[in-house]
Protein backbone atom coordinates (compact mmCIF):
# COMPACT_ATOMS: atom_id res chain seq x y z
CA UNK A 1 0.00 0.00 0.00
CA UNK A 2 2.06 3.19 -1.53
CA UNK A 3 1.58 5.84 1.33
CA UNK A 4 1.53 9.76 -0.13
CA UNK A 5 1.23 12.83 1.81
CA UNK A 6 0.47 15.96 -0.25
CA UNK A 7 1.33 19.22 1.11
CA UNK A 8 -1.98 20.86 0.02
CA UNK A 9 -0.72 24.37 1.91
CA UNK A 10 1.98 25.68 3.86
CA UNK A 11 0.83 29.34 4.88
CA UNK A 12 -1.06 30.64 8.11
CA UNK A 13 -3.51 33.68 8.68
CA UNK A 14 -1.99 36.28 6.52
CA UNK A 15 -3.35 35.97 2.95
CA UNK A 16 -0.89 34.45 0.64
CA UNK A 17 -1.07 33.26 -3.46
CA UNK A 18 1.92 31.21 -3.07
CA UNK A 19 0.90 29.33 0.04
CA UNK A 20 -2.73 28.15 1.46
CA UNK A 21 -3.62 27.83 4.48
CA UNK A 22 -2.90 24.86 6.21
CA UNK A 23 -3.86 21.49 4.76
CA UNK A 24 -2.31 18.10 4.15
CA UNK A 25 -3.23 15.06 2.67
CA UNK A 26 -2.30 11.13 3.51
CA UNK A 27 -3.48 8.59 0.96
CA UNK A 28 -2.31 4.96 1.78
CA UNK A 29 -4.29 2.86 -1.54
CA UNK A 30 -8.02 4.03 -2.09
CA UNK A 31 -8.27 6.02 1.71
CA UNK A 32 -7.35 9.50 1.82
CA UNK A 33 -7.57 11.60 4.90
CA UNK A 34 -7.55 15.80 5.26
CA UNK A 35 -5.45 17.09 7.64
CA UNK A 36 -6.86 21.32 8.29
CA UNK A 37 -9.02 22.78 5.98
CA UNK A 38 -7.09 26.31 5.50
CA UNK A 39 -7.61 28.82 3.13
CA UNK A 40 -7.85 27.84 -0.31
CA UNK A 41 -7.43 23.50 0.68
CA UNK A 42 -9.98 22.74 -1.40
CA UNK A 43 -8.67 24.27 -4.89
CA UNK A 44 -5.15 22.48 -3.70
CA UNK A 45 -6.72 19.62 -3.42
CA UNK A 46 -8.16 19.40 -6.78
CA UNK A 47 -4.82 20.79 -8.42
CA UNK A 48 -3.53 17.61 -6.81
CA UNK A 49 -6.07 15.50 -8.24
CA UNK A 50 -8.23 14.47 -5.87
CA UNK A 51 -11.63 15.09 -5.31
CA UNK A 52 -13.43 16.41 -2.15
CA UNK A 53 -15.87 13.49 -2.21
CA UNK A 54 -12.98 11.40 -1.79
CA UNK A 55 -12.06 12.40 1.59
CA UNK A 56 -14.14 11.12 4.37
CA UNK A 57 -12.19 11.83 7.61
CA UNK A 58 -11.03 15.33 8.36
CA UNK A 59 -8.47 16.05 11.11
CA UNK A 60 -8.25 19.78 13.05
CA UNK A 61 -5.37 20.22 14.89
CA UNK A 62 -7.39 23.00 16.68
CA UNK A 63 -10.25 25.82 16.07
CA UNK A 64 -7.95 28.58 14.85
CA UNK A 65 -9.75 29.87 11.31
CA UNK A 66 -6.44 29.26 9.20
CA UNK A 67 -6.84 25.67 10.29
CA UNK A 68 -10.54 25.48 9.02
CA UNK A 69 -11.97 28.57 7.12
CA UNK A 70 -12.27 26.33 4.02
CA UNK A 71 -14.19 24.09 5.99
CA UNK A 72 -17.78 25.86 4.58
CA UNK A 73 -16.02 25.56 0.87
CA UNK A 74 -15.19 21.61 1.72
CA UNK A 75 -18.60 21.07 2.73
CA UNK A 76 -20.57 22.35 -0.11
CA UNK A 77 -18.55 20.81 -2.76
CA UNK A 78 -18.47 17.71 -1.21
CA UNK A 79 -22.28 17.34 -1.26
CA UNK A 80 -22.60 19.20 -4.79
CA UNK A 81 -20.80 16.60 -6.19
CA UNK A 82 -22.59 13.46 -5.35
CA UNK A 83 -21.25 12.76 -1.82
CA UNK A 84 -24.11 11.77 0.57
CA UNK A 85 -21.38 9.40 3.10
CA UNK A 86 -20.83 10.77 6.30
CA UNK A 87 -18.09 13.01 7.17
CA UNK A 88 -16.10 12.29 10.18
CA UNK A 89 -14.41 15.24 12.02
CA UNK A 90 -12.21 15.32 14.61
CA UNK A 91 -10.96 18.36 17.04
CA UNK A 92 -11.48 20.12 20.27
CA UNK A 93 -14.56 20.91 22.36
CA UNK A 94 -16.15 23.69 20.56
CA UNK A 95 -16.25 22.07 16.81
CA UNK A 96 -19.91 20.82 17.06
CA UNK A 97 -21.19 23.91 17.70
CA UNK A 98 -18.99 25.18 14.92
CA UNK A 99 -20.12 22.64 12.21
CA UNK A 100 -24.09 23.42 13.11
CA UNK A 101 -23.30 27.13 12.58
CA UNK A 102 -21.61 26.41 9.18
CA UNK A 103 -24.03 24.25 8.16
CA UNK A 104 -26.66 27.07 9.14
CA UNK A 105 -24.69 29.48 7.24
CA UNK A 106 -25.36 26.55 3.78
CA UNK A 107 -28.89 26.21 4.60
CA UNK A 108 -30.39 28.00 2.38
CA UNK A 109 -28.10 27.18 -0.22
CA UNK A 110 -28.44 23.24 0.11
CA UNK A 111 -32.35 24.21 -0.10
CA UNK A 112 -32.27 26.12 -3.03
CA UNK A 113 -29.82 23.29 -4.93
CA UNK A 114 -32.22 20.53 -3.15
CA UNK A 115 -35.66 22.52 -5.24
CA UNK A 116 -34.10 22.24 -8.51
CA UNK A 117 -33.63 18.25 -8.14
CA UNK A 118 -35.44 15.46 -9.71
CA UNK A 119 -34.53 13.19 -6.72
CA UNK A 120 -34.69 13.58 -3.49
CA UNK A 121 -31.56 14.71 -1.14
CA UNK A 122 -30.23 14.30 2.14
CA UNK A 123 -28.32 16.87 3.89
CA UNK A 124 -24.65 16.57 4.19
CA UNK A 125 -24.43 14.28 7.30
CA UNK A 126 -21.15 15.27 9.04
CA UNK A 127 -20.21 13.13 12.20
CA UNK A 128 -18.18 15.08 15.17
CA UNK A 129 -15.79 13.78 17.18
CA UNK A 130 -14.58 15.63 19.95
CA UNK A 131 -11.49 14.16 21.19
CA UNK A 132 -8.69 14.20 23.43
CA UNK A 133 -4.81 12.95 23.64
CA UNK A 134 -4.96 9.22 22.60
CA UNK A 135 -6.14 7.51 19.85
CA UNK A 136 -8.64 9.04 17.38
CA UNK A 137 -9.32 6.80 14.20
CA UNK A 138 -8.29 2.25 13.69
CA UNK A 139 -9.56 1.88 10.02
CA UNK A 140 -8.64 1.12 7.01
CA UNK A 141 -4.79 0.57 7.99
CA UNK A 142 -4.54 3.82 9.32
CA UNK A 143 -4.41 4.87 12.93
CA UNK A 144 -4.74 8.11 14.06
CA UNK A 145 -3.84 9.54 17.55
CA UNK A 146 -3.77 13.10 18.80
CA UNK A 147 -1.51 14.31 21.68
CA UNK A 148 -1.47 17.51 23.09
CA UNK A 149 0.53 20.75 22.47
CA UNK A 150 1.55 23.92 23.56
CA UNK A 151 -0.40 26.97 21.85
CA UNK A 152 -1.60 29.93 23.75
CA UNK A 153 -3.58 30.61 24.68
CA UNK A 154 -5.77 27.84 23.25
CA UNK A 155 -6.63 25.12 25.46
CA UNK A 156 -6.88 22.33 23.40
CA UNK A 157 -4.56 22.04 21.07
CA UNK A 158 -3.03 18.76 19.26
CA UNK A 159 -0.57 17.19 16.77
CA UNK A 160 -1.59 14.05 15.11
CA UNK A 161 0.06 11.06 14.66
CA UNK A 162 -0.49 8.54 11.95
CA UNK A 163 0.44 4.87 11.96
CA UNK A 164 -0.19 3.11 8.36
CA UNK A 165 1.88 -0.03 8.08
CA UNK A 166 4.78 0.02 8.81
CA UNK A 167 5.17 3.83 8.31
CA UNK A 168 4.68 7.00 10.44
CA UNK A 169 4.01 10.59 9.87
CA UNK A 170 3.75 13.69 12.61
CA UNK A 171 1.59 16.71 12.44
CA UNK A 172 2.94 19.20 15.13
CA UNK A 173 -0.38 21.58 14.39
CA UNK A 174 0.46 24.85 16.04
CA UNK A 175 3.09 24.42 18.98
CA UNK A 176 5.67 25.92 20.60
CA UNK A 177 8.52 23.53 20.89
CA UNK A 178 7.24 21.16 23.73
CA UNK A 179 8.53 17.75 25.09
CA UNK A 180 5.21 15.55 24.36
CA UNK A 181 5.98 16.59 20.39
CA UNK A 182 9.26 15.36 21.01
CA UNK A 183 7.70 12.18 22.72
CA UNK A 184 4.97 11.32 20.01
CA UNK A 185 7.14 12.07 16.85
CA UNK A 186 10.17 10.10 18.08
CA UNK A 187 11.73 8.20 15.77
CA UNK A 188 8.51 9.08 13.17
CA UNK A 189 9.50 8.45 9.49
CA UNK A 190 8.21 12.04 9.10
CA UNK A 191 7.39 15.05 10.61
CA UNK A 192 5.36 17.86 9.33
CA UNK A 193 6.27 21.24 11.72
CA UNK A 194 5.05 24.48 12.34
CA UNK A 195 7.77 27.55 12.05
CA UNK A 196 5.91 30.27 12.15
CA UNK A 197 8.69 33.40 12.20
CA UNK A 198 8.19 35.80 14.82
CA UNK A 199 11.10 38.20 13.09
CA UNK A 200 8.72 38.64 9.57
CA UNK A 201 5.39 38.45 11.80
CA UNK A 202 5.48 41.78 12.91
CA UNK A 203 5.83 43.24 9.02
CA UNK A 204 2.46 41.83 8.37
CA UNK A 205 0.35 43.55 11.37
CA UNK A 206 0.53 47.33 10.02
CA UNK A 207 -1.61 48.06 13.48
CA UNK A 208 1.17 47.12 16.05
CA UNK A 209 -1.55 46.35 18.48
CA UNK A 210 -1.14 42.48 19.12
CA UNK A 211 1.95 41.34 21.55
CA UNK A 212 3.52 39.59 19.55
CA UNK A 213 6.16 38.35 22.94
CA UNK A 214 3.25 35.27 22.69
CA UNK A 215 4.75 34.28 19.83
CA UNK A 216 7.20 32.59 21.47
CA UNK A 217 4.45 30.76 24.02
CA UNK A 218 2.85 29.65 20.42
CA UNK A 219 5.10 28.62 17.91
CA UNK A 220 8.20 27.76 16.98
CA UNK A 221 11.30 29.71 15.49
CA UNK A 222 13.39 28.44 13.00
CA UNK A 223 16.56 27.97 15.30
CA UNK A 224 14.72 25.87 17.40
CA UNK A 225 12.90 22.89 14.94
CA UNK A 226 16.28 21.75 14.25
CA UNK A 227 16.88 20.82 17.67
CA UNK A 228 13.35 19.33 17.64
CA UNK A 229 14.00 17.24 14.50
CA UNK A 230 17.34 16.06 16.02
CA UNK A 231 16.08 15.29 19.75
CA UNK A 232 13.18 13.49 18.30
CA UNK A 233 15.51 11.31 15.46
CA UNK A 234 13.01 12.14 13.10
CA UNK A 235 13.92 10.49 9.66
CA UNK A 236 12.50 13.18 7.57
CA UNK A 237 11.79 16.77 8.34
CA UNK A 238 9.26 19.04 6.18
CA UNK A 239 8.67 22.80 7.39
CA UNK A 240 5.58 23.90 6.77
CA UNK A 241 3.30 27.05 8.63
CA UNK A 242 5.10 30.08 7.65
CA UNK A 243 4.46 33.59 7.31
CA UNK A 244 4.38 35.43 3.53
CA UNK A 245 8.02 37.12 4.13
CA UNK A 246 9.59 33.78 5.32
CA UNK A 247 12.52 33.23 3.13
CA UNK A 248 13.12 29.50 3.07
CA UNK A 249 16.62 29.34 2.39
CA UNK A 250 17.39 31.64 5.17
CA UNK A 251 15.26 29.03 7.47
CA UNK A 252 17.14 26.06 5.55
CA UNK A 253 20.16 26.96 6.74
CA UNK A 254 19.29 27.70 10.22
CA UNK A 255 17.50 24.41 10.75
CA UNK A 256 20.21 22.56 8.99
CA UNK A 257 22.62 23.67 11.95
CA UNK A 258 21.03 21.32 14.23
CA UNK A 259 19.22 18.50 11.94
CA UNK A 260 21.31 16.79 9.28
CA UNK A 261 19.12 14.54 8.05
CA UNK A 262 16.78 15.55 4.60
CA UNK A 263 15.01 18.68 4.92
CA UNK A 264 12.22 20.22 3.08
CA UNK A 265 11.26 23.72 3.43
CA UNK A 266 7.54 23.03 2.18
CA UNK A 267 5.58 24.54 -1.03
CA UNK A 268 2.53 23.86 -1.50
CA UNK A 269 1.44 20.59 -3.69
CA UNK A 270 5.19 19.03 -2.48
CA UNK A 271 4.32 15.56 -2.33
CA UNK A 272 6.11 12.85 0.36
ZN1 LIG B 1 -2.12 28.37 12.38
ZN1 LIG C 1 -3.05 28.47 15.64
Amino acid sequence: MALEITLLGTGLPFPNPKRAGPGYMVQAGDTKILVECGSGVVRRLVEAGHSPGDIHHLFLSHLHSDHFIDLGHFLISRWILGDDRPLHVFGAEGLQRMINLILEILEPDLRMRMSIRKVAREMPNVVVHHISEGQALDEDGFKVSAFDVEHFPLEQPFGYRFDIKDHSIVFSGDTRPCDNLIKHASGVDLLVHECTEANTWSKEHGSGQIDTHHIELAHTQPEQLGLIGRDAGVKELVVTHMNPQTIPENIHSTISRDFDGPLTIGEDLMKF
